[in-house]
């Protein structure tokens, strides 16, 4: 809890990180200029957990040279030298940067406004501004840290180099891109380093095969994953877990179908402009038909095919709706970004006056879910409208904009959740809340995506007759706070590195005979659990026993149940824990309490 306050009370481009990675760039720069005197720079920015800087250099750099690069940075490091900032003309920075292509580039943008020094689109145009340190000197509008002693020269690193192309794109020139890290001490570089490691270990394309879960198939297409029968149990309990949170809270559940006629979408706004998302029509009897890219406007017909009075709001339609969205194939990333998702999907109807309890009904649900799988770390942003898109970025109705954005503000304050606010990024029809966990050894996901919406209520002419016997429209909450099962399942996979907790687990128990001599009593255990609701499976291969053991954890079986003379004589097991735990002559009867308490309370226990 302590880091979500934190994070919530320091944005990352106001920190102190931020100001040391942002400082260490520039010094690479320098150290890269010393190396190759007729470099050309181009950008180089912080991001998340590091920094980099483009360059277009005479020749393709070596591991050698980064190391040499480090080498010279700790040098500058300890020189301390200030970075000094400079306000000047456009005329006096193309003269600074005469020999420089890239930065007159850059600074033709600044001098008309409408791009800052990184080329990014802004909205104001801005003071130019360059901050110099020892030799090197940047077109820069900071921030920084005073010197460059304030850079820990133990927590610097230059992780390698990537090829990049100018401005992102692939008509221009290749250049070479070195990333480094830089963090305040040396430990949290460390941590970091680690948190890499594992990371790859417990990535979720590999394990995921490992443990036989979902596979991608040349003639099936890529991004549409198959899932296997462990997959699919895990499926099913996160079904289970959503249906169950749902009736509690309310939710009533609805099918639709995966396609529709063009019109629906024609309707709800989705063409054309979100059209390159989507897959091509196809046509029949003279009628084009999609494939859904999302279920809203399904759900708002369901919606709009009765009327409504205000004692049936909020009304909260669910569903775990399958939706194919076009994802250029470059793009596409293992179960994180695919074709076909399944989605936690609902829309929930509500009046203006209960928007703020729903809209909190909602956040809690995420709270719950973080409790059950141990997400502790987490952060929702809340993106706005910029006045300046109105009618065309988004939808023109600043009454709502206003009203909504300060409805979910006030419930997330008043909530104590934490939050940034992100302006002009925007949904167009209402503001919208990204949510985004970190798995327990830091990596961040985008968990899943909370819209307010005031725009489709309106298009589908959505009304409820309200206390005063008048019509009124409802506000929308889009919400999937179990995400798609895709996305779910991949950050699960990575957060518990195919360490399930026991209800989730594909495989719960696993008994092991010593001899086939135990076989029968093996099969009658197996039997035994199955009629409990234990998913538990006897190994009765030729393999020995301690082969069915490792076969065993290979698939991380949270239970084994190793069964001999004794164990049948006595009517007992042999338990071992993944976790290398164990306990001998265990009553049947006693294990069976043990697993059935650990799936029915949804525990991370084992
Ligand atoms: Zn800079
Ligand atoms: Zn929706």
């Amino acid at each position: 809890m302590v880091e979500e306050k934190q994070h919530q009370s320091e944005k990352y481009p106001e920190s102190e990180l931020y100001r040391i990675r942002h400082s260490a760039a520039h010094v690479m720069a320098q150290a890269v200029v010393e190396m190759f005197p007729e470099t050309k720079y181009t950008i180089g920015p912080p991001v998340e957990n590091g920094f980099y800087y483009d360059f277009d250099l005479p020749r393709t750099l070596t591991p050698e040279d980064l190391e040499k690069l480090e080498k010279r940075m700790r040098q500058i490091i300890a020189g301390r030298h200030k970075f000094e900032r400079q306000v000047l003309s456009a005329e006096a920075a193309r003269q600074i940067f005469k020999d420089q292509p890239y930065k007159l580039e850059l600074i033709a943008g600044l001098e008309q406004g409408g791009f800052d020094e990184y080329g990014n689109p802004l909205d104001s145009k801005p003071e130019i501004s360059i901050y110099v340190h020892d030799s090197f000197t940047d077109l820069c509008r900071g921030p920084h840290v005073e010197h460059t002693g304030q850079i820990n020269p133990s927590a610097v690193k230059l992780m390698n180099v990537a090829g990049a192309y100018w401005r992102g794109d692939e008509k221009n020139k290749m250049l070479q891109r070195i990333y480094g890290t830089a963090w305040k001490t040396p430990d949290e570089l460390k941590q970091y380093l680690w948190q890499l490691e594992e990371a790859k270990k417990r990535d979720h394309r590999k394990l995921g095969k490992e443990l036989e879960i979902f596979v991608f198939d040349e003639e099936v297409g890529p991004g549409l994953p198959l899932w296997l029968p462990r997959g699919g149990v895990i499926i099913d309990e996160l079904e289970a877990l959503a249906k169950e949170m749902e009736t509690k809270a309310g939710y009533k559940r609805v099918r639709t179908p995966h396609l529709t006629k063009e019109d629906l979408f024609i309707h709800s706004g989705h063409l054309p402009y979100y059209a390159e998302s989507m897959y091509p029509p196809m046509e029949m009897e003279g009628v084009k038909y999609y494939i859904k890219p999302m279920n809203c406007p399904m759900h708002h017909k369901i919606f709009a095919s009765q009327p409504h009075s205000y004692r049936d709001l909020p009304l909260r339609l669910a569903e775990y709706g399958t939706c194919y969205r076009f994802e250029k194939s470059g793009e596409l990333f293992g179960l994180l970004r695919v074709r076909s998702m399944q989605m936690n999907d609902a829309h929930i109807y509500v009046p203006e006056e209960l928007f703020e309890q729903e809209f909190m009904a909602v956040i809690d649900l995420y709270h719950k879910y973080f409790e059950i799988f141990g997400i502790d770390k987490y952060i929702m942003r809340l993106s706005t409208h910029h006045k300046n898109g109105l009618g065309k970025k988004y939808v023109d109705n600043e009454r709502l904009w206003l009203k909504t954005e300060e409805m979910v503000r006030r419930a997330m304050d008043n909530g104590g959740v934490p939050y940034h606010e992100v302006p002009d990024e925007a949904a167009f029809y209402g503001p919208k809340i990204d949510v985004q966990i970190w798995s327990v050894i830091g990596k961040e996901f985008t968990l899943a995506t909370n819209q307010v919406d005031f725009a489709q209520p309106e298009r589908f002419n959505l009304t409820f007759i309200n206390k005063e016997g008048q019509e009124e429209m409802p506000l929308c909450i889009h919400r999937a706070p179990l995400s798609t099962h895709e996305r779910m399942i991949g950050f699960l996979i990575e957060h518990f590195a195919g360490n399930f907790p026991v209800w989730l687990s594909p495989d719960q128990v696993r008994v092991i005979p010593i001899t086939d001599a135990h076989n029968d009593y093996a099969v009658r255990l197996a039997n035994q659990m199955q009629v409990e609701g234990i998913r538990a499976e006897a190994d009765l291969g030729a393999d020995r026993m301690n082969a069915k053991i490792r076969h065993a954890q290979l698939f991380k079986v949270p239970y084994m149940l190793v069964v001999g003379d004794r164990e049948m004589a006595d009517g007992v097991v042999s338990l071992r824990k993944r976790d290398g735990s164990r306990a001998d002559g265990m009553p049947v009867g006693e294990f069976i309490a043990l697993a059935k308490g650990r799936i029915a309370t949804r525990s991370r226990e084992l």
